[in-house]
């Protein structure tokens, strides 16, 4: 899509903080666009993890991942001034121009096309992101059917043989969410240790899930029509035993990258972009929010994220219109 219109602002991704700061920028009655690479909103709640409970977001002392974002989505819709919302295109390229009313114009490239703004708040989270898998044989064509690396749907882990591949966060909590849920799951880690959060280790070990430790998936052999066995690999015996099981769900983290936006002459820490205590980049016009973000005591969590938000929306609405008051009032104060 290439349009004339100049948007008051851009928002690239669509994630928790995208789609506050969509809903913030629509109290400031700027007119937005938001952009992700994914083909639905969400983020990484989405993504990884739209099944799972979260219990640290204000408001909400329990909210499954997919009904925040569904809470979100409503609620940036409610102002009055919706965002144009472009998904399954990522943007690439950046330039500046200053427009014939002598104001500078961002031009971003969208997919096959552009959009045009004002100011920029990037919300990329941890950037364009994959699962990472597993250097097996035919692994590749068993995945999305029976090898998997998020849940999108619990039903169809019911009563079915699950193994879980990984020691983190992700494993634990899927093994005891699925453990309710599946006929067996079985976990396995490469090291002894777990790396995810004590309550949920402890969990685990007093549930139904198999632990087996130090081990690795070796083989997996199946078609069309099924998984016949997973074969797993004790890391100290050398010993391999094979599983009877229905679906593999891999765990070991993800790949992300900030891809091209690294290249815009942002100052970057560690992969993340560096912000004032305004939410600027050292780019005048272009600020960012959330996980993408890098400041001294930065916290990557959704609540952080929101405030990120707030405050990033209120910069770029100054940036758009010096003459606009930095601090909106309340929204309890509207009529
Ligand atoms: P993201 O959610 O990463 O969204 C960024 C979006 O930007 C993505 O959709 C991506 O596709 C898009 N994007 C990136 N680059 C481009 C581009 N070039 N063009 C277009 N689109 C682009 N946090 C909590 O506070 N509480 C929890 O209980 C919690 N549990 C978690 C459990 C798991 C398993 C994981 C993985 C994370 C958890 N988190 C939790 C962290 C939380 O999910 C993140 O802090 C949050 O998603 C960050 O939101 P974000 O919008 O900044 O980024």
């Amino acid at each position: 899509m290439h349009t004339d219109h100049i948007h008051d602002l851009a928002i690239i991704g669509g994630g928790p903080t995208g789609l506050y700061t969509a809903f913030y920028a629509g109290l400031r009655e700027m007119s937005t666009v938001l952009i992700d690479s994914l083909d639905d909103l969400g983020g990484q709640l989405t993504a990884l993890y739209p099944e799972k409970y979260i219990f640290d977001v204000a408001g909400f002392p329990k909210v499954r991942a997919k009904e925040l974002v569904d809470r979100l989505v409503e609620q940036m819709n409610s102002t009055g001034h919706k965002p144009a919302i472009q998904l399954g295109k990522a943007v690439s390229t950046l330039t500046e121009t200053v427009g014939e009313d002598g104001r500078g114009v961002f031009t971003l490239a969208v997919g096959e096309g552009s959009i045009r703004a004002r100011s920029v708040i990037l919300a990329a989270g941890i950037g364009a992101f994959r699962p990472k898998s597993l250097p097996i044989p035919g692994i590749d064509a068993l995945e999305g059917k029976y090898v998997h690396y998020s849940v999108k749907d619990t039903n169809r882990f019911k009563d079915a043989r699950v193994l879980i591949v990984g020691g983190g966060d992700s494993a634990v909590d899927w093994a005891n969410h699925l453990a309710g849920v599946a006929a067996s799951v079985h976990v396995i880690h490469r090291r002894d240790e777990f790396r995810a959060h004590e309550g949920s280790v402890t969990q685990m070990r007093a549930g139904p899930t198999k632990i087996m430790t130090p081990f690795e998936l070796k083989a997996i052999e199946g078609d069309a029509s099924g998984l016949k066995f997973a074969s797993v690999f004790n890391n100290l015996t050398k010993e391999e035993t094979p599983l009877g099981v229905d679906h593999v769900l891999v765990n070991i983290g993800f790949l992300s990258s900030l891809g091209p936006i690294a290249e815009w002459g942002l100052e970057l820490k560690k992969g993340k972009v560096v912000v004032d205590t305004r939410m600027g980049t050292t780019r005048a016009g272009i600020f960012a929010a959330g996980d993408v973000v890098s400041y001294d005591g930065k916290l990557a969590l959704i609540a952080c994220g929101f405030g990120d938000a707030a405050v990033a929306v209120c910069h770029a609405k100054m940036h758009v219109d010096p003459k606009a008051k930095l601090f909106p009032g309340h929204s309890s104060e509207k009529k």
